[in-house]
């Protein structure tokens, strides 16, 4: 390899620092390929701040080595950065080797990289019954397999995951050393002699005879409910097809109305059940794996216990070997959802199993890897040629989102809701899974967790602390407590607005549809109607919905036909007219009507109310049992929008979007008869239309074009393509969210970015 004895070419050494998502994505082996196939000789290993390389040859072949390094990049990596230095030549070096990694106590940039689902290569290995990984439910290579869930410390080697326990047998060994082989350096590489071990057991822990995955597909046949150890969590199991099975696990789960998520074996078994498009389907088979919600099929055979609210369903591709052996062998559609009580964090901890999921499963198929990080799913859909994460985790977490620059450690932690915490650093924002409800004691304590395991794994230092203005979320609380840096209080619109500037990669300033569910305001109402004019380092309210009272506080959330009362208070006043879809609430009306009364009930702005109050109206939904129920289910209604109800908006700063005028629309069709599917329909024409009109009064008052669109409300799917071309039609430039969710599951990011631009507005 080097160049010959008597070469008399100039001989040059190069040192590169290559960073971003170097590590567990066999970058090693890549620069081990480069090297040989130019001849050079030199040296590469991982360390905290990602990849590091010595190479040594001829100049040329060094800026070709330099260019492939990045240009040729194996699929899973993201390169940030390649810095190169010279120094001075190695006598005598003969080959490319790779070192040992070398762990060190600076603050850690090198990221944890996400799960991968398993490649093709390992999945015919797997089918493969003359070869040796053959129904091997661990088989992985570079390209694939288990990283964030198994990882206990940076940098990524074996040593430091929960495989370390598992020694690789002589044949696995050889492949980890063969540069030519797939599995060069994949660090959870096993084989049946040498990997962890599946076994299925009765929920009190006695073994099955027989082959686990036959044993535990013969029972989701019978219809029973098995619990399944995932990559970042326990799942659970049973037939999708099966109503009394479904049933079962609502009933146990204490999950009334929440869709289930569904295990197909392939593409071709998802497309008999929804209709997917090209997006849908690349989103499908990626190697995040995540859930796809899409259009149910009139003929699929999934039982209408799934999904009783809509007409979606989503549906996931196995992430492991293990899922797919599962999927095949049963051959059936299954559900597959979180391993929980409720909303509560998934179940990672083998010893809890009996105790959480004790009266859910009747077995429980297990394997010895430890999950040492949780992650649940990941969910998204396909809105007007993007896919959109709706649940940011398995897969996608903890992958970084970019900063347009470096900056100071900053650390925010969210709000209540599909929480998640985020910690900008250097020019990245590293985001954690998704962390499920603050309202839950155990998922306070994943956050807490969460909080603490992300300043460990990077080894960094806060400079300031960012959190939500909302007195009473957990995560303002911890906040407060936490003595870790000081702190930074962020409007929740605010936040939403940077998040969806940063994901988008925007600077600002821009206008921002901010349409939520709610958040805290600056003026004590709680927000969620709003229009923004602004960047991360600060911003105008620029309109608002009329603000309504919430008459019962949070009850009002709960229970949609209040809403609709305050909507019709606001209206028509104290003598609202008798809308047949609340007369069963008839005899609270007159208690409801009181806490309508000024100073009564706190006041709120939130779009997302006016869906609660438009669903109540119309009959669709007077309760909800999970948050966005009833707006869940009012978009599933929306027939074509043939009608347009008036958008008015009163001057003033900031300018009011008034909703009175709707209202008064909607009581009249719905008293001459009209059906909910029209009125869903031209209520959604009306949000958006009223998002236009407020757009371009903004652009009008401030010359700024570019609008962001963000907020809870942006999961609806026919808001968002109404919205969309209506505002490119009006000449707007658009920013939606890619990587992170519009709801509050992006709502850290926001915090971050509005945490830097403040540090940096101080000087
Ligand atoms: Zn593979
Ligand atoms: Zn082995």
């Amino acid at each position: 390899m080097a160049a010959a004895p008597g070469d008399a070419r100039p001989m040059a050494r190069r040192r590169l620092r290559i960073t971003g998502t170097v590590q567990g994505v066999g970058f090693r082996p890549h620069l081990h390929r480069l090297a040989r196939s130019l001849s050079l000789t030199g040296t590469a290993g991982n360390d905290d701040q990602g990849v590091w390389c010595e190479i040594q040859g001829r100049r040329a072949d060094l800026d070709e080595f330099e260019a492939l390094v990045s240009a040729e990049a194996p699929p899973l990596a993201r390169v940030d950065s390649v810095r190169s230095a010279d120094v001075p030549t190695v006598e005598g070096e003969r080959d490319f080797s790779l070192s040992p990694s070398t762990p060190g106590s600076d603050t850690v940039t090198g990221t944890v990289p996400p799960d991968v689902a398993a490649c093709p290569a390992c999945l015919a290995e797997v089918a493969d019954p003359g070869g040796r990984r053959y129904r091997y439910a661990f088989t992985c290579c570079t390209d694939c397999g288990p990283r964030y869930t198994v990882v206990r410390s940076l940098p990524y080697d074996r040593e430091r995951t929960s495989m370390a326990g598992f020694e690789l047998c002589e044949a696995c060994e050889a492949e980890y050393r063969d540069p030519a082989d797939r599995r060069h350096h994949a660090q959870a590489v096993c084989c049946a002699d040498c990997g962890p071990e599946l076994s299925l057991e009765s929920v009190s822990g006695e073994p099955f005879a027989g082959d686990p995955i036959s044993e535990a597909a013969a029972l989701l046949r019978e219809g029973r409910i098995v619990a399944v150890k995932g990559l970042g969590g326990y799942q659970l199991a049973c037939r999708a097809d099966d109503s009394a099975a479904v049933a079962r696990m609502r009933r146990r789960k204490h999950r009334e109305e929440k869709p289930f998520a569904l295990l197909v074996a392939s593409i071709a078994a998802a497309g008999e059940l929804v209709q997917l498009d090209d997006l849908a389907e690349r989103a499908l088979s990626g190697p995040e794996a995540p859930i796809v919600l899409a259009p149910r099929r009139e003929s699929a055979a999934v039982a209408a216990e799934v999904a009783p609210d809509t007409r979606l369903l989503g549906v996931m591709l196995p992430a492991t070997p293990m899922h797919t052996l599962l999927a095949a062998e049963t051959g059936l559609t299954l559900v597959c959802t979180s391993g929980n009580r409720s909303d509560e964090p998934i179940v990672t901890d083998d010893a809890r199993v009996g105790t959480e999921l004790g009266d859910i499963a009747d077995a429980v198929l297990r394997h010895d890897r430890v999950i040492e990080r949780r992650a649940d799913d990941s969910v998204g859909h396909v809105v007007h040629g993007g896919f959109q994460l709706l649940r940011r985790a398995r897969g996608y977490a903890p992958g970084t989102v970019r900063l347009d620059r470096d900056g100071p450690v900053v650390l925010a932690v969210g709000a209540e809701l599909k929480s998640t915490v985020c910690l900008a650093l250097g020019a990245d924002a590293h985001l954690s899974v998704h962390l499920g409800d603050l309202e839950h004691p155990a998922a306070l304590g994943a956050f807490e967790t969460a909080v603490a395991d992300m300043l460990e794994l990077t080894r960094a230092t806060p400079e300031l602390l960012v959190h939500d203005l909302h007195p009473e979320y957990l995560s303002t609380k911890f906040a407060a407590s936490a003595d870790l840096a000081p702190r930074l209080g962020v409007q929740h619109h605010h936040a939403h607005l940077a998040s969806c500037l940063t994901d988008a990669g925007f600077r600002g300033p821009a206008i921002g549809v901010m349409f939520d569910g709610m958040g805290w305001g600056t003026d004590g109402t709680l927000w969620g109607g709003e229009i923004l004019v602004g960047d991360a380092g600060g911003y105008e309210r620029f309109a608002h919905l009329r603000p309504v009272p919430m008459p019962g506080g949070t009850a009002a959330i709960r229970q949609p036909w209040r809403m609709a009362m305050a909507h019709l208070h606001e209206a028509f006043g104290p003598d609202v007219p008798a809308m047949p879809s609340l007369a069963a609430h008839e005899e609270h009306i007159s208690a409801v009507l009181d806490q309508c009364r000024p100073g009564q009930s706190i006041l709120t702005t939130s779009i997302g109310r006016l869906f609660d109050s438009m669903a109540a109206l119309c009959g669709v939904a007077l309760a909800a049992t999970y948050e966005g129920q009833a707006a869940i289910r009012f978009e599933q209604v929306a027939g074509p929008d043939v009608r347009r109800y008036p958008v008015e908006i009163s001057g003033g700063t900031p300018a009011v979007i008034e909703f009175s005028p709707l209202v008064e629309a909607v009581v009249s069709d719905l008293l001459t008869g009209q059906p909910p599917e029209l009125i869903a329909g031209a209520f959604h024409r009306w949000v958006s239309d009223a998002a236009v009109a407020a757009s371009r009064q903004a652009r009008e008052s401030t010359g700024i074009s570019a609008v962001a669109l963000s907020g809870g409300v942006f999961q609806n799917r026919r808001l968002t393509e109404l919205l969309v071309p209506d505002l490119e039609q009006a000449g707007f430039e658009i920013l939606r969210h890619r990587q992170v969710p519009p709801n509050d599951g992006g709502i850290a990011l926001g915090q971050a970015a509005v945490g830097r631009a403040t540090l940096a507005n101080r000087g």
